[in-house]
Formats: C-alpha cells, structure tokens, sequence
C-alpha cells in the first residue's frame, strides 16, 4: 500500500461518524426520481465545504464536481439520488418513498469518496479528474410522473442517465465507476461483489384502450368495453408467453393504471402501462411487436382502437467480469473482507440505466453487502452500517485513485481497451428518434 492509499483509509476512518450521520439523514428523507431536491441539496453543500466547485440542477436535480488538474482522463463516480415506491416500508417517506434499493449508501460512498480525494496531497497526485457525479432518477418512473417532468423540466427520458447523457453532461467523461447494494451473494456474507452481471435493457409501454362509455346495465350494447379489450389483450398476451425464448431473458409485466370512468358506466378509456424486458436490443423489438398485436387484436375483438407508445427504456447491460483492477483495490481493504466476483454467465433480468452508460463508455462496478431483506421490498433494511456505508466509500475512493495515479496508467488501459456499441453522437440520435 503506498503513502496516498493510507492517507485515503485513513482519511475516511476519521470521518466515518460524520458518513454515517450522513447515511442515516439520506435513508430517512427518501425521495422519488426526479423530485431528489432536498437529496440534492444535501450533496451541494457537502462537495462546497470540501471546498469544491459544484454544478447543480442537473436534469432537475443532478449535482457534479470536479477533483484532479482537469486534463487526462475523467473518471465519474456516480451516486443515484433516487428511492424507490415502497410505501408498506417501515421508513417509507410521507409520500410512500423508501430507500429500499440502498441507493442512499451510493450517495454516501460517493461523499466519502470526494472526502478522500479532495484532500489537497491526494488530489495532486491524480493524473486525470475524478468527477463527483449524484444523478437523479435510476428508478424507472410511471408513465404519469414521466409526462410531468417533460412538462414541466423539458426532462425526454425516464433514466437520469439518459437524461444527463442527452444533456451532454458525460461528454467529458471517459470510465464511470457505479455500485449497489448486493443483489446476489447476501447469504453468502459477501462484503463486496466485484464486476456486473448482463442486465436486460427495456422499453416502456402504454397501451391507451379507446372504447365507448354507456349505461353498464340498461344499455352495455350501446359501448365498447375498453376494461374487456384491456384484459383479454393481457390474456393474449399470457398465451403469447411460450414463444419467448430463455436465451432473451424476456420480462413483461403490465399494470392497469386506469381501469375505467365510473361503477356503472361501461369503460371508456383503459390504460394499460408495461415494461418489455429482453437481453439484446433486437430481441426487445421482437418481443414488443408480439405485444402490440396482443393489444391491436384484442381491440378488435372487443369493437375497441388500441393506441400504443413506447417510450424509451433503458439499453441492456453487458455482463463484465472483474479486471484486476478491482481485484487489487479491494485487496487493500484487508482479509476480512470477503470479496467474490459476480457469477459468469448469468443474466440479471432486473434493468438499470448504467446499461446506458455502458452503450457509450467502459463502466467498473462493485456491490457492496452490509444489508438484509429484498431489494424493493418493505424488509430491506441495514444490518451492518460499516459494510453498507464505510467499506464501498473506501472500495470507491482508492479505485479512483488507483486509475488516476501513475499517469492515469490503469484508467487509460480501460478506456482504450473498450468498444462502446454506439459513439456519444449516436446515443444521442437514439434518444431523439425515440423520445420525438
Ligand atoms: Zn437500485
């Protein structure tokens, strides 16, 4: 271990009372995608009396600073702002958000990051920038919340980083380091998972059921019953379900967001909202016109029009094994912490929009334990806040530092060593063709 890798453990050490305190003031104020303000607020004030420059507002609430001398590569150590809907949570927020995909611990370890990064005989030795980067909405919002923020914040898609990469906020960056909580290896009281698994990618889907109103019992043959059409559409699409091949990871879950006006009025309007999960962008396509036609079909049927829009989800994830790299990190985090890499092979059928970051730039990720209970579930709760909180900020930090040392050796090896599936340009023309 060299002098700046103990100057940063040592450094976090000293203020793990102060992370902590952090921790728990983020995890009991959880706030819904978009809508992080006070979240944000938070980080600003924090990253200022490091002393470090802010941006703030960010595709409404991202917040990002720069570390380092401003040339070389940029590393972006992201945090996501956001919680999740989980009103039955026993710390849910008064608006039924909780923090039970532990992003609230991202934010923590990216603060503590900044902390030991920051500090002036660190910061020198960067050859590159670390950028601080907290980014709103991981969590895929509804359709309504979603219409709200292109309304109200010209915000086009529903993922924060698609929002920020639209913006040209990664045009800077070159590596984006991310981590969470543990989705797999809990029971195995793993501290921290190295690498990600391949995560399907998706997209949203509303399916807007037109019928006709009329009296429910004196006169139903006087409508169209848009509920009728809405049901027998997902039935067609229970019955469609064998021709979803294993090897796509397919996943499609429908809700009805609006089952009709009144009692005793046959449905006029039903709307039904989705998410079309598979594991590669074509097979995504394939699924969704199979869907379609389960709609278009059964409004027919029923003497209903379907009107169908998709919106842009969120692109697949490559599975990334562990590069040394990271290996080495956590290696100097001592042998009582139990680190593992992720299973080969296996697809996470959950998405995220780092699948975003990935289609433009390397990505390294970590998952750290110190936590019990399901993800998204009323029973996620911390049980060790020194694994959820202090050991990821530290795995964080010395990362970055590790890839900026030495002529930014480690992260331009990366960089340089990965094929981004589209170039930023691209990406961009992506999300105007789908969010116009
Ligand atoms: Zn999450």
């Amino acid at each position: 271990m060299d002098h700046m890798e103990e100057k940063i453990l040592s450094i976090i050490d000293a203020h793990a009372d102060e992370l902590q305190a952090l921790a728990d003031d983020i995890f009991h104020h959880a706030e819904q995608g978009y809508h992080e303000y006070r979240t944000a607020q938070l980080v600003a004030d924090y990253l200022k009396k490091l002393g470090l420059k802010t941006r703030e507002g960010l595709a409404i609430t991202g917040v990002k600073a720069a570390i380092g001398k401003g040339t070389g590569p940029n590393v972006a150590l992201i945090g996501e702002l956001d919680a999740v809907s989980c009103p039955t949570h026993p710390d849910a927020s008064d608006k039924g958000y909780a923090h039970a995909c532990g992003h609230y611990a991202q934010i923590t370890c990216m603060l503590g990051a900044a902390l030991a990064l920051s500090d002036p005989e660190v910061a020198a030795s960067l050859d590159g920038t670390a950028t601080i980067f907290a980014v709103p909405a991981e969590e895929f919002q509804d359709a309504s919340v979603r219409e709200e923020v292109r309304r109200t914040h010209d915000v086009h898609c529903a993922g924060g980083k698609c929002e920020l990469l639209r913006r040209g906020e990664f045009d800077d960056v070159d590596l984006a380091v991310t981590t969470h909580s543990l989705m797999v290896g809990r029971e195995e009281g793993i501290d921290l998972m190295l690498g990600n698994s391949a995560c399907t990618g998706f997209i949203g889907k509303t399916v807007y059921m037109h019928g006709r109103a009329a009296h429910a019992a004196a006169a139903p043959h006087l409508g169209a019953n848009a509920l009728n059409a809405a049901c027998l559409g997902m039935s067609a699409l229970g019955m469609v379900r064998e021709t979803f091949e294993e090897k796509d990871c397919v996943r499609v879950h429908p809700y009805i967001r609006k089952g009709g006006e009144a009692i005793n009025v046959v449905p006029s309007e039903v709307i039904v909202d989705m998410m079309v999960r598979a594991n590669t962008q074509e097979a995504i396509e394939k699924v969704s016109a199979k869907v379609d036609n389960c709609f278009k079909g059964a409004a027919m049927a029923i003497g209903c029009q379907a009107e169908i829009v998709d919106c842009q989800g969120y692109m697949p994830c490559p599975e990334r094994l562990p590069e040394d790299i990271l290996w080495d990190t956590a290696k100097l985090l001592g042998d009582q912490v139990k680190v593992a890499s992720i299973p080969a092979g296996r697809c996470n059928t959950a998405s995220t929009d780092v699948g975003d970051l990935f289609a433009v730039m390397p990505v390294l990720n970590f998952t750290f334990g110190g936590s019990t209970g399901d993800l998204h579930s009323k029973d996620y709760k911390v049980s060790d806040p020194n694994a959820a909180h202090i050991l990821p900020a530290k795995m964080m930090a010395l990362l970055a530092y590790r890839l900026l040392k030495n002529g930014a050796a480690e992260a331009r090896k990366i960089v340089d060593g990965y094929q981004a599936p589209y170039t930023m340009e691209q990406y961009k023309d992506y999300v105007k063709k789908m969010s116009d």
